[in-house]
Order: C-alpha cells, then sequence, then structure tokens
C-alpha cells in the first residue's frame, strides 16, 4: 500500500446524493473489485492500481472547521468515493475529528462504510439526533465477499457493528449494492438490526472482468437483478423492513 500525505484546498463538496460529501482520503484500501470509485485514479493522475494507494488529506478537519461557518447547512454524506473508516483512519483519525466538527455544529450526517471503526467513534455519533450510519453490505457469503472486496472486513464484523449501533439507538441501514450471489442470506441476520435497506445492482463496467475470472457470466445478466431485488425487497418487507431499490 503506498500512503501519502497531501494538503487538500478543500472539504465539503457538493454531492448528487446528498448536499454534500467529505473524502477525507484518495483511494481506499478495500480495494473492491466493483468499486464505482475507481474513476478517481485518472481524475486524481494515479499510476498505481486501486487499491494499493492511498492519499491521506491531512489538513481535512482544519479545511471543515472554517467552510462549515461559510456554507449552508445541508446533510453531508460522509464519505463517497473512499471508506472514511478505512484502516488509515485508526492512525490519522480524520473522518473522526470531522464528525465532531460536524455534529458540534449539528449538521446532519450519513456515514457509509463497510468497516467495524466506526464504533470506535460511538460516543460521537450517539450525541446527534440527526445521523445514520449505513454498511455497505453485498453478499452472506464470506467466499463471494473474499472475491469482491478482498481488502473490506469480513461481513459477520459488519453485522454486528450494526448490531451494537442499532442497539444503542442510532439509526442505521444496509446498502446491498451491488447484489451478490448471496445475497439472500442477509435477510434474516440484518433484520433487526437495521432501519432501513437500500438495493443496487452492479455497475457493469468496472465488475465484468471478475464475473468472468471466476465463472459467473450469469450473475451480471438483468434477470438475476431483478429476480434478487424483487425476492428481497418481499423477504424484508415482511419483517416489517422498508426497502428502495435504486435501479
Ligand atoms: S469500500 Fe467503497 S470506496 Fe472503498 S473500494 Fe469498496 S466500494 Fe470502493
Amino acid at each position: 500500500m503506498i500512503v501519502r500525505e497531501i494538503f487538500a484546498k478543500s472539504v465539503l463538496s457538493k454531492s448528487q446524493i446528498y448536499d454534500y460529501a467529505i473524502n477525507p482520503y484518495v483511494g481506499c484500501s478495500h480495494s473492491c473489485r466493483y468499486c464505482y470509485a475507481a474513476f478517481m485514479r485518472r481524475f486524481t493522475g494515479h499510476k498505481e492500481k486501486w487499491g494499493e494507494f492511498v492519499d491521506i488529506k491531512i489538513n481535512v478537519p482544519e479545511l471543515l472547521a472554517r467552510e462549515i461557518k461559510r456554507k449552508r447547512m445541508g446533510r453531508v454524506w460522509v464519505s463517497g468515493v473512499c471508506d472514511p473508516y478505512q484502516a488509515a483512519e485508526k492512525r490519522y483519525k480524520l473522518t473522526g475529528r470531522c464528525l465532531e466538527i460536524l455534529l458540534e455544529n449539528q449538521w446532519p450526517v450519513t456515514i457509509q462504510t463497510k468497516s467495524s471503526l466506526v464504533l470506535r467513534d460511538i460516543k460521537i455519533l450517539e450525541k446527534s439526533k440527526n445521523i445514520e450510519v449505513g454498511f455497505s453490505i453485498t453478499t452472506a457469503d464470506e467466499r463471494m465477499r473474499k472475491i469482491f472486496e478482498p481488502g473490506a472486513p469480513p461481513i459477520k464484523e459488519r453485522i454486528n457493528a450494526l448490531k451494537v449501533l442499532h442497539s444503542k439507538g442510532i439509526k442505521t441501514f444496509a446498502m446491498i449494492a451491488p447484489i451478490l450471489p448471496g445475497a439472500e442470506g442477509l435477510v434474516e441476520e440484518l433484520a433487526d438490526k437495521v432501519d432501513h435497506i437500500l438495493i443496487d445492482r452492479l455497475n457493469y463496467f468496472y465488475a465484468t472482468r471478475i464475473y468472468m475470472e471466476n465463472k459467473m457470466e450469469w450473475a451480471k445478466e438483468e434477470p438475476f437483478f431483478i429476480q434478487e431485488s424483487n425476492e428481497l425487497r418481499r423477504k424484508f418487507e415482511e419483517r416489517g423492513i422498508a426497502v428502495r431499490v435504486l435501479f
């Protein structure tokens, strides 16, 4: 892993999904094979493979403390094009420090991660009424996880983190995106640990090769996503969990 410390020029960026996004890191050590954010390589001039570099924007808390005074309040997505609790966060604590600033100023926040490191900040999260924490979980099958998300924490660890957060009264959701083979096993595991579920299909562009390599061409076809999402929606709704399908 190539790690570099850099200085960012700004931190609160406009987002198409929420009002703003904060990305304390460029790159992501979770190295998901389907990652939609891999375009950041070209965008930031990186020659290394996605998942093999991370730039640490060491000045983001200071920038945020300044920018938050100038900008109109809005919901902030943490993060968007990296995992805010990837391995580097353990040492640098940039996400944790940004959260403190956002919540001191009572800004609404949506965290999205695959890492139980978010539990480190549970005391900060408990103080806010307007925060939600989502875990991306794409399958209940750990073999699939290892193929598609080689650098990300095991599924059980994520489910357990959701359980802890939910039990503390923090709003939680799971993002089953992209649906991978084995996703149906998540229904029982997640039903009592989340407030709602989001489901999305695969970004073909980045995942086609890995499907071919693993002889799973069937799982990148349209009917797979439609059938799986319908089935997941039905089963979660039967258990009283709201579901939004994003495709
Ligand atoms: S955790 Fe998210 S940002 Fe990181 S590699 Fe996986 S999909 Fe991409």
